[in-house]
C-alpha cells in the first residue's frame, strides 16, 4: 500500500506576509462571536511583536512555555484552559513560534475535537475526529514542523508524536522576516534539524524519487545558508524547512533522530541540539554528513556540550536505549530491514556512552 498523505492546504510565503494574518483569519470567523486562539511563544510576551497580533476582543492569547519541549499533561492543560475559556469551539487556533509552538497548536486543536488524553493518541492514526481548523506561523525554521503530519510530544511513558491525517495544519504564513531576531546557537541547532532530516532521509533506505526531490533541493538550501551566508538567508532557510519536512514525508529520518529522542526523554535535551549532540558521533553511518556538518560547526563557531551521558545511571541509560530501541520504522530506513541484528542494545549504549 502506498501512503495517501494530506498536505498543508493553504501556504503564504514572502516577507511581510504576516499582515495577512487578520485577513486570513476573517474567512474562519462565520459568526461575530467566533474566537480565535493565539498560542504563541512566550518569548514574544514582552516584545515589539506582540501588539503586531491580529487579536480581537473576543480572542485568546495563550503564552506557551517551551522552557521544556511539549509534554502530553501540558496539551491537557491548555484544552482545559480554551474550554473554561467558553463552551463554543474556537473558529481557529493559531500556533506562533517554533515547533514547540507549533505542535502545541496542532495538538490542542486536535484534543479539542478528540475526548480524553493526549497521550492516548500517541502514535500512528488513532485519532478520530477531525481538529479544529489550525494554522502555523514559525518564527524559528528547521523542523519542518509547519509541514509534518505529527505533533510531537513527550507522554509519561514516551515521546512520541500524534501522527495522523488531521494533524497536518490547514494554513501556514511563511514570513522570513520573523526569523531574523533568532540567537545565533538556536538557529544553528533549529537548522540542524532541518540539515540531518535532509542527510537521514537520502541515505535511507526508504528513499524514493519523492523524497529525494524534496531532499536534494532542501540539502541544497541548507548549505547555502550555512557554508555561504547569502544576503536571502532566511527566506532560503525557511523554504529548506518547508522542503525538508516533505522529504521525510514519504520515508524517515533515521540513526541521529532515534537516538535523540533517547537524549530528550532522560535528560530534557532540546530536539536540535540533542539531534547536533547525537549526529557528531554518528561518522560510520553518515560520513560525508558529518564532516559537512564539523565544517558548519566551526564556521559559525559552535561548541557542542560533551559528558553528558558518562555520569548517568544505569537504569536512566537503560530507558533511553528504551525510549530509541522503540523508533523501529527509523532504525528500519537507516539500517534496513534486518536493523535489529546490526543496532543491538550494546551497540546503542556504547554511542550513547560517548555523547
Ligand atoms: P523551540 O520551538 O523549542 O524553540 C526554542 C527556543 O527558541 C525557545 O526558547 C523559544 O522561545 C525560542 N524562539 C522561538 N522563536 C524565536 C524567535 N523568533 N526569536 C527568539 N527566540 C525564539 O525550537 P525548535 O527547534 O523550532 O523546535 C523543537 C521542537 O519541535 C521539539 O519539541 C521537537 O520535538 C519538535 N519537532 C517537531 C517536528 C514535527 O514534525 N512536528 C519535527 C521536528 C521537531
Ligand atoms: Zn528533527
Amino acid at each position: 500500500m502506498f501512503r495517501n498523505f494530506k498536505m498543508v492546504s493553504q501556504v503564504v510565503f514572502g516577507r511581510g506576509c504576516f499582515n495577512q494574518l487578520d485577513e486570513i483569519l476573517s474567512f474562519q470567523r462565520v459568526k461575530s462571536s467566533s474566537f480565535v486562539v493565539f498560542l504563541v511563544d512566550h518569548v514574544f510576551e514582552n516584545s515589539e511583536f506582540k501588539s503586531r497580533i491580529p487579536a480581537h476582543d473576543q480572542d485568546m492569547i495563550i503564552w506557551a512555555d517551551t522552557d521544556d519541549e511539549p509534554k502530553t499533561s501540558y496539551v491537557d492543560k491548555l484544552v482545559e484552559k480554551v474550554k473554561s475559556f467558553s463552551s463554543d469551539l474556537p473558529a481557529g487556533v493559531v500556533g506562533i513560534g517554533g515547533g514547540s509552538a507549533m505542535d502545541l497548536a496542532k495538538a490542542v486543536s486536535l484534543m479539542l475535537a478528540n475526548p480524553g488524553s493526549a497521550a492516548d493518541y500517541q502514535g500512528w492514526d488513532l485519532i478520530k475526529k477531525p481538529a479544529v481548523w489550525h494554522a502555523a506561523v514559525p518564527t524559528l525554521s528547521g523542523t519542518g514542523a509547519e509541514v509534518s503530519r505529527t505533533t510531537v510530544l513527550t507522554g509519561p511513558q514516551k515521546k512520541l508524536g500524534i501522527n495522523s491525517d488531521y494533524t497536518v495544519f490547514d494554513q501556514i504564513v511563511l514570513d522570513p522576516e520573523l526569523i531574523a531576531g533568532v540567537p545565533k546557537e538556536q538557529w544553528f541547532y533549529t537548522g540542524m534539524d532541518c540539515y540531518i532530516h535532509c542527510v537521514e532521509s537520502l541515505q535511507g533506505t526508504f528513499l524514493n524519487a519523492f523524497s529525494q526531490s524534496y531532499g536534494e533541493k532542501s540539502m541544497d538550501l541548507c548549505r547555502e545558508v550555512f557554508l555561504q551566508d547569502p544576503s536571502d538567508s532566511a527566506d532560503k532557510l525557511m523554504m529548506a524547512s518547508y522542503f525538508g519536512g516533505m522529504s521525510i514525508a514519504y520515508s524517515q529520518v533515521g540513526i541521529c533522530h532515534a537516538l535523540s529522542y533517547g537524549l530528550s526523554f532522560v535528560l530534557g535535551l532540546h530536539h536540535g541540539i540533542g539531534n547536533s549532540v547525537a549526529f557528531d558521533y554518528l561518522e560510520e553511518y553518515y560520513p560525508e554528513g558529518v564532516r559537512e556538518f564539523r565544517q558548519m560547526m566551526e564556521k559559525h563557531e559552535i561548541m557542542l556540550p560533551r559528558n553528558l551521558v558518562s555520569g548517568l545511571s544505569d537504569e536512566k541509560l537503560e530507558k533511553m536505549i528504551d525510549v530509541a530501541l522503540v523508533l523501529s520504522p527509523l532504525w528500519e530506513n537507516a539500517l534496513g530491514k534486518d536493523w535489529a541484528e546490526i543496532m543491538t542494545r550494546d551497540k546503542i549504549r556504547q554511542l550513547y556512552q560517548r555523547m
